[in-house]
């Protein structure tokens, strides 16, 4: 999960890592209120840079000064609405600022082609960083981390020194540096970023943006990153899946697809995608995997996403038996069923396979149901699958 720049600014206040304070706005009329709390408070510059999860905002006009509090509104005005990189602005930062006699680079990030933590640095900030790696190469230092160590004041000194700091401005860095680490290991990120990290004319340092990734995987240990959830941002239906532990992704198309394994599903949105070609380039529109204990519970769930999403036309539903058997799921597909009512209106073409089938089909075949297709194979299924999606309502 990617974080908004203020709450990056937030961790980074957390552990240690000095920032300037700041406000949330989301009206002009707020971001004037915000500036006169933050002149109040004795900030001399203020920034209004806007909210979006999206690089290069200074660029694309995200990012504006100001020093009075008409001024700030009057930026305010310009930011909201801006289209930065397809990213609608919403949401303002309104910053105290930092005077800048220098902008540096700095990041550490999970480097999977080496299996390695990897710092980034360089004196040479500010600017796109791909573009600095690429042209100027020598002026990126890149070192790896040890993960037991991670980077404390030596390691953060040798950083900083193959970077081509001076001894007394990598004194004052060195700390920083180390506050950014805790923020990457103790919130389990997989990118801390902060470009530019500044130095005012007073040698004091400040990180003055600030990319993060967590590490979603590691969700489970920090429940309070739960309220870093941009709710408004996320697919409704993917939001429902997750809460319901499945594995969903909605994708452009008209086949609804539901699984038991990540491979199976997969190579049933192939199957279905060929298929589909016959039919007009119908595509399979979601990709959900219901795992191994595929009782009517779960089926019920996913078919309730599926169903519940309009582009929908049929469904197929591709179970291979194994420690949930083949009757457990045709059971669960009919228990589904039941329970979704008149929500479910659809086509829904089975296949089984595997543990208990001849059992899981006599279950479909008595029952019966008008709304359930029977298919042998894998390829049948999915012929008839896409073929009732371009049927005619
Ligand atoms: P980005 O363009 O999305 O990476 O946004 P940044 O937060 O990095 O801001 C872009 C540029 O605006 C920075 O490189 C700075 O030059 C400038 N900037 C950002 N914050 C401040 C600040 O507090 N004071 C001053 N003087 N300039 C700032
Ligand atoms: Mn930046």
């Amino acid at each position: 999960m990617d974080l908004y720049e203020y709450q990056a600014r937030e961790l980074f206040r957390k552990h240690g890592v000095p920032v300037l304070d700041f406000e949330l706005a989301a009206t002009p009329d707020q971001a004037r209120g915000a500036a006169e709390r933050l002149l109040g408070a004795g900030a001399s510059l203020l920034v209004v840079k806007a909210q979006v999860k999206t690089g290069g905002r200074g660029k694309a006009g995200g990012v504006k000064l100001a020093r009075t509090p008409d001024e700030a509104r009057e930026k305010a005005e310009a930011v909201l609405g801006l289209d930065i990189k397809g990213h609608v602005v919403e949401r303002l930062m309104i910053a105290s600022g930092a005077d800048i006699s220098a902008e540096y680079y700095f990041s550490i990030l999970l480097d999977r082609s080496n299996r390695r933590h990897l710092a980034m640095c360089s004196r040479e900030g500010g600017m796109d960083i791909e573009t600095l790696a690429k042209e100027r190469p020598e002026a990126l230092a890149r070192v790896p981390l040890d993960p037991a160590v991670g980077i404390d004041r030596a390691v953060a000194l040798a950083i900083l020194d193959q970077a081509g700091f001076d001894r007394g401005r990598a004194e004052a860095i060195a700390p920083v540096l180390e506050s950014l680490w805790r923020v990457y290991r103790d919130e389990d990120a997989t990118l801390v970023e902060v470009n530019p990290l500044v130095a005012s004319p007073n040698g004091s340092i400040w990180a003055v943006d600030g990319k993060v990734t967590l590490d979603d995987n590691a969700r489970f240990r920090h429940p309070a990153h739960a309220d870093l959830v941009d709710a408004a941002a996320q697919d409704p239906r993917e939001a429902a899946a997750k809460e319901a532990g499945l594995n969903y992704v909605r994708l452009e198309g008209q086949v609804g697809v539901i699984g038991n394994g990540a491979g199976l599903v997969m190579s049933t949105l192939d199957v279905v995608a060929m298929a589909g070609e016959e039919f007009g380039g119908l595509k399979p529109a979601n990709f959900l995997d219901i795992g191994g204990g595929a009782s009517a519970e779960v089926m019920a769930r996913g078919l309730e996403i599926i169903l519940g999403d309009d582009q929908v036309r049929s469904v197929f539903v591709n179970v291979f038996g194994g420690i949930t058997a083949c009757d457990e799921v045709a059971r669960g597909v009919l228990g589904a069923l039941e329970e979704l009512g008149g929500a479910a209106s659809k086509p829904l073409v089975v296949r089984l396979d595997g543990n208990k089938v001849a059992e899981g089909r006599r279950i479909l075949a008595a029952a019966g149901h008008p709304l359930v297709h029977l298919e042998e194979t894998m390829d049948g299924a999915a012929r008839r699958a896409a073929e009732l999606a371009a049927a005619p309502e």
